[in-house]
């Protein structure tokens, strides 16, 4: 069967985030990202599948910044990931798509100061992409920011987030965000635990990219 869905503007993304993915070298999504944009786009809650290098960081970037852009203000979207590098990696396709329109992109990883973080969190950046330890440390600690009001809760590398080593953090960062959200997980692997996390959410759209190796 011929896919209907083709390019950007297929998905229905705006002109200007289309321009900013032209500008990078991205002209074409990906199969991942022609699968889950849309239901992003929709509000839905979702799950992403694919293989590492099939493009998920756009694949919830793009619809975010769209959603964003329509109604920007406060912290819009958290992105949780489990290290500094990869947090480093998605805040740079958020900037790099998002400078033109005035992003404010927090990184709040292990490494850099408490004090200043805690700053810079208090300017309300539109994104904040953590890691799960600093982010909570923060909520513990100091009160300069609140992340009752975001729209959207982004678990990058999901299963690694799940998978217990960081469930102290994720229940202080669960605790901290509102349960009206739109909730995104985006994992290389199926593991269990997504399993359960799949069969207990009613509306969640599960994609799971067909072109597997
Ligand atoms: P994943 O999270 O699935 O491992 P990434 O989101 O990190 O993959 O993307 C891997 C690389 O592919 C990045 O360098 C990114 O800029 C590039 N990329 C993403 N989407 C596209 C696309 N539609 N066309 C070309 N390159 C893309
Ligand atoms: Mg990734």
């Amino acid at each position: 069967m011929e896919d209907p869905i083709k390019s950007f503007t297929d998905l229905k993304l705006n002109p200007w985030l289309i321009r900013q993915c032209q500008t990078i070298g991205v002209k074409t999504p990906t199969e991942i990202q022609k699968a889950i944009i849309p239901h992003v786009l929709n509000d839905e809650d979702c799950i992403g599948c694919a293989k590492t290098g099939s493009g998920k960081t756009l694949a919830f970037a793009l619809p975010i910044l769209q959603k964003w852009c329509e109604d920007p203000y406060g912290i819009f979207a958290l992105v949780l990931t489990p290290t500094r590098e990869l947090a480093y990696q998605i805040g740079d396709q958020f900037l790099v798509l998002g400078k033109v329109m005035n992003l404010r992109v927090s990184i709040i990883t292990g490494g850099m100061d408490m004090v200043d973080q805690g700053k810079e969190l208090a300017k309300k950046p539109h994104i904040v992409i953590a890691t799960p330890g600093r982010l909570a440390d923060h909520l513990d600690t100091c009160n300069t920011f609140s992340l009752n009001r975001i729209k959207f809760l982004v678990l990058d590398e999901a299963d690694r987030l799940l998978s217990g080593i960081f469930d102290e953090q994720m229940r202080t960062i669960f605790g901290a965000v509102p349960k009206q959200k739109q909730t995104l997980l985006f994992s290389a692997t199926m593991t269990d635990t997504l399993e359960q996390v799949k069969s207990i959410t009613k509306k969640q759209v599960f994609v799971w990219e067909s072109k597997q190796d």
